[in-house]
């Protein structure tokens, strides 16, 4: 079953300063879910308030029905929503794959919280962990840097591999924010088209925070725009990004 994430009436207050501000989303499907909007427009935070980082000061968070506003991250992560940054340090002396492995840490922390969600324990291998491993290795085109230590890959094979530890998480909801900074042009689309291909591959939601238009043309279905802390558009990317509205407030149009 695919993961619901439903965000009703979402409000987020620093002192005086309002970042996010009656944001209603159901984040659902398995797909990319695209979230686009000017700097400060509030995705890193709304982001935060969904994993536990920086609980909402209004509103309430359900996932698959049951409310999960005031969870820890690290309730998040055990009931399946991992996000990248989480993960984002590479051991650089060590290989691609023992970097993958670490990605299964989250089921050290095995406790009520995944038992509601329905996971049962995981009394997995090693041998079946390190088959998992390069099932994910094989999905994102990385099966020749298998024995390579971390510290030799170029910044776009270490994006993929940080989304490689992610995936031996078993995630059903995966934040990423701008996972496609820095990259040159052949490796952020590279990126686009490996990231779309992973939903309907793993069964899992991904929701990218990106800045490029044509990475969220190319890897997302629904885009969901910010603007001041409010949702200002949220429907089939195509339509979102031709919409008067969301180019003067992301293109300044
Ligand atoms: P985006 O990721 O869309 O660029 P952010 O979510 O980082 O935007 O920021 C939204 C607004 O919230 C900005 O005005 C930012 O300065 C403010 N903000 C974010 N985090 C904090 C914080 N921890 N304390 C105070 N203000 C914050
Ligand atoms: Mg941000």
């Amino acid at each position: 079953m695919s993961a619901v994430l439903e965000v009703s009436s979402l409000g987020m207050r620093f002192g005086g300063l309002v970042a996010l501000q009656g944001v209603d989303v159901t984040l659902e499907g398995e797909q990319v879910i695209g979230l686009i909007g000017p700097n400060g427009a509030g995705k890193s935070t709304l982001l935060n308030a969904l994993s536990g980082f920086t609980p909402p000061t209004e509103g309430t968070v359900r996932l698959d029905g049951r409310e999960t506003t005031r969870f820890t991250p690290q309730q998040y992560t055990s009931a399946g929503l991992v996000r990248s940054f989480q993960t984002a340090q590479l051991l650089e002396d060590e290989t691609v794959v023992s970097n993958l492995l670490l990605g299964r840490q989250r089921f050290s922390h095995a406790g009520p919280v995944r038992q509601i969600f329905g996971w049962p324990p995981h009394l997995k291998s090693e041998r079946a962990w390190l088959d998992q491993a390069y099932a994910a290795l094989d999905l994102l085109g990385l099966l020749e840097f298998a024995d390579a230590r971390a510290s030799s890959l170029s910044t776009a094979t270490r994006r993929l591999v940080e989304i490689g530890r992610v995936l031996l998480a078993e995630p059903r909801i995966v934040f990423l924010d701008e996972p496609a900074a820095g990259l040159d042009a052949a490796s952020r689309e590279h990126l686009a088209e490996v990231l779309r291909s992973l939903p309907g591959r793993v069964g899992c939601l991904i929701v990218l925070v990106e800045h490029d238009v044509n990475i969220v043309r190319r890897a997302c279905d629904r885009c969901i725009a910010l603007s001041a802390g409010s949702v200002l558009a949220d429907g089939p990317t195509d339509e979102v990004l031709a919409r008067p509205d969301v180019r003067v407030a992301y293109f300044g149009e």
